[in-house]
């Protein structure tokens, strides 16, 4: 029984993949064979790193700027990787924003901007590259939502809105294409060390019962367990070092 999954010839697009979870799981998109298009909104530098990784260890890499919440720039997104690395079968939809507001602070322009990047963005992703996994009978589709899509977190309810949207999505699109061999999972972390954690969420590992922030690696693993089973689709796996059970 094969214990680690093959990707070898296989193209993968990672939305937000320039840093923190997104950079992880474009590391272990490459180890296990899979060419890699890092999709980025401004850290270029950051991105072009990603990618110098993924080259280093002998797979394609390409760094695409886009905003992942307008659909004029998902389309050029997708067009950008077809003509450079191929057709995609691999999207991991990672891009996401966790602007801390309470609820009297909470702007509408906040939580349209949220919906639209966290949210919006997830369907107009899949729906660019549905057509090419649905011609092959093939595709992995891991859209990476929070704990927050079940608990309250910290960052706001615009937030638990559009993870809770997210994981519902998720199912949507797994029913719907489960006779297609496209799987489409979702993976819920919590307070995951990262620009994101470090940047507020008044989070210190003292709340996590196992006592430490959780790793972005931890998080690619659970990714690459998705993407290697064809039988595992619509669901959301937890981590959470032991905060939260769902
Ligand atoms: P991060 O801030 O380090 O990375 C976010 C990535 O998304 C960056 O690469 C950023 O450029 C990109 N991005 C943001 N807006 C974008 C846009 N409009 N278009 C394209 N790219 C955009 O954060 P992270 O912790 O690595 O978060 C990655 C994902 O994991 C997010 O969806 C986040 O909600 C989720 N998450 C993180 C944690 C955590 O504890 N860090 C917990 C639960 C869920």
């Amino acid at each position: 029984m094969p214990q680690i999954v093959d990707l070898t010839g296989r193209v993968a697009l990672v939305t937000g993949g320039s840093r923190g979870i997104g950079a992880a799981i474009v590391q272990a998109l490459a180890e296990a064979g899979a060419n890699v298009a890092i999709n980025y909104r401004s850290a270029a530098a950051d991105a072009d790193a990603a990618a110098a990784k993924v080259r280093a260890i002998g797979r394609k890499a390409l760094a695409v700027a886009a905003d992942v919440s307008e659909a004029s720039a998902v389309a050029k997104l997708v067009r950008t990787v077809q003509d450079g690395l191929g057709p995609i079968d691999i999207l991991v939809n990672n891009a996401g924003i966790a602007l801390i507001r309470g609820i009297d602070d909470l702007t509408e322009a906040d939580f349209d901007r949220t919906i639209a990047v966290n949210l919006k963005s997830v369907f107009l992703c899949t729906q660019a590259v549905l057509p090419h996994m649905r011609e092959q009978h093939w595709g992995r589709i891991v859209n990476i939502s929070s704990g927050a899509a079940r608990g309250a977190g910290g960052v706001g309810l615009h937030y638990n809105a559009s993870k809770a949207g997210m994981e519902g999505m998720t199912r949507g699109y797994a029913a719907r294409l489960v006779k297609e061999g496209i799987t489409v999972n979702a993976v819920a972390p919590s307070l995951i060390e990262t620009d994101m954690v470090r940047a507020g969420v008044a989070a210190t590992p003292s709340r996590i019962p196992l006592g430490r922030f959780g790793t972005p690696e931890e998080v690619a693993m659970v990714v690459m367990m998705l993407v290697g089973n064809a039988y595992m689709t619509g669901q959301t796996v937890a981590l959470s070092g032991g905060m939260a059970f769902s």
